[in-house]
């Protein structure tokens, strides 16, 4: 049976691509993958990007997401770019991605700020959440899964969290870490189950079923299809292999291959 859920295949590029490179890029994807009915699919280039790329990218092709932002509308921060200033640029925004939260620092009150700012100004916040190899090894997994979700989400009312996306990604899965080991589908399987009574513990019953949860973490062609076989993952969240036009178009048949047999 086909679940209600809104389906994704998330492309972060990260700290990649000039707005040169991002444009003929885009070009080179949208030439390859027809505009999906069942699956959304969202490309995260760098904020540089986002404007010129939202003049050439069919939305009913792909919608774009905001890597970064800050969480204020304007005013005196040197540096930042306000989500004010992006938003009819985007439609989705990445919020406390672990790069954020461990390179940058973020802390868990900017992240509730940031997905506050993005739903105040019409985006869809995709909530990171995961938990570290030391947390993981020291058996809080669980813990760090339910401190992410009440504090990101502190601020969001019952009425706006179905504009809410969450994405589990441990943190010593995702290929930028040193020492990152790609996670099994059982692994997910009980993130998966974490997150969404923990969202029915918050919201209700009926919101911990309806919420799309994806998956990210060294996620390639190879593999993606064993995640989405994963009972209640509803996409996937790329780096490293968004980056190949290959990789990610074999993710996108593989994604809609599996939700049309759901
Ligand atoms: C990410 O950064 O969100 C991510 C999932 O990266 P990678 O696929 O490269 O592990």
């Amino acid at each position: 049976m086909t679940s209600p859920r809104k389906k994704y295949i998330i492309a972060n590029w990260k700290m990649n691509f000039t707005p040169g490179q991002s444009s003929i890029y885009l070009q080179r994807l949208a030439n390859r993958i027809p505009a999906q009915r069942s699956i959304q699919i969202v490309l995260a280039p760098t904020t540089v990007s986002l404007q010129p790329l939202s003049l050439q990218v069919d939305r009913r092709q792909f919608k774009l997401a905001a890597q970064n932002f800050y969480w204020r509308d304007y005013g005196a921060y040197t540096g930042e770019t306000s989500v004010t200033q992006i938003r009819t640029f985007v439609d989705y925004a990445l919020v406390g991605h672990s790069e954020r939260r461990y390179v940058f620092n973020e802390s868990e009150e900017d992240i509730a700020q940031k997905v506050a700012a993005a739903i105040r100004n019409g985006l869809t916040p995709i909530l990171c959440i995961g938990e570290t190899a030391v947390e993981r090894k020291d058996g809080e997994t669980a813990a760090t899964i339910y401190r992410q979700l009440t504090n990101g989400l502190h601020e969001v009312s019952k009425e706006d969290i179905s504009k809410v996306v969450i994405a589990y990604e441990p943190v010593w899965a995702i290929s930028s870490n040193k020492n990152a080991k790609p996670a099994k589908p059982a692994d997910l399987d009980e993130a998966v189950r974490l997150i969404r009574s923990h969202i029915s513990k918050l919201y209700g019953k009926q919101i911990g079923e309806d919420i799309s949860v994806l998956y990210g973490g060294s996620v390639n062609a190879d593999t993606a299809g064993g995640y989405l076989d994963v009972e209640g993952v509803d996409g996937l969240l790329i780096g490293g292999a968004s980056l190949i036009a290959d990789s990610f178009c074999a993710i996108v048949e593989t994604a809609k291959e599996k939700f049309n047999e759901r």
